[in-house]
């Protein structure tokens, strides 16, 4: 071991935490204190769930639905994003045909969200589990709205 290297471990044993380390640590903690699943504060930080709840167990049954068909999710997302471009190109010859094809994905779409509702880590982490699931079951709920607007389109150049 070099001379250095023996400095730089003293130096990083007997460093006093600056004021920037306090507070990630204080932040890590405040994460570390939320349940996983509904994101109620925990009173030890030693749990991941709160304590005398089904938080876990929900937690576990998400988390095995979410490895058994996120596949499926993403190849049905990929595959109507894909569908929903031919779609618009289409509406520029043909409205009605093009319209209704985005109408349809985005149903297909939506329907798929609501039942398998899953969004990027970032979400998890921010909201955790229960709120996530809840904001994108509104996104799909809103994709419907969509679909509903571009159906009433494709009607409209229909009777036209
Ligand atoms: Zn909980």
């Amino acid at each position: 071991m070099s001379f250095t290297m023996v400095v730089v471990k003293l130096s990083n044993r007997y460093q006093l935490p600056t004021n920037t380390n306090i507070n990630t640590n204080k932040k890590v903690i405040q994460q570390m204190k939320q349940c996983d699943y509904c994101a109620k504060e925990l009173d030890s930080y030693h749990l991941m769930y709160c304590k005398d709840t089904d938080c876990e167990e929900k937690a576990m049954k998400f988390y095995e639905t979410r490895r058994r068909t996120e596949n499926v999710f993403g190849v049905i997302n990929i595959a109507m994003v894909v569908f929903i471009m031919i779609g618009l190109i289409t509406a520029v010859f043909s409205p009605v045909i093009g319209n209704f094809m985005v109408a349809g994905s985005l149903i297909v779409l939506a329907v798929t969200v609501l039942i398998l509702p899953y969004a990027p880590e970032s979400f998890y982490k921010k909201w955790r589990i229960k709120k996530t699931t809840f904001i994108v079951r509104i996104f799909g709920v809103l994709l419907i709205i969509g679909a509903c607007g571009f159906s009433v389109l494709a009607l409209y150049y229909n009777s036209k």
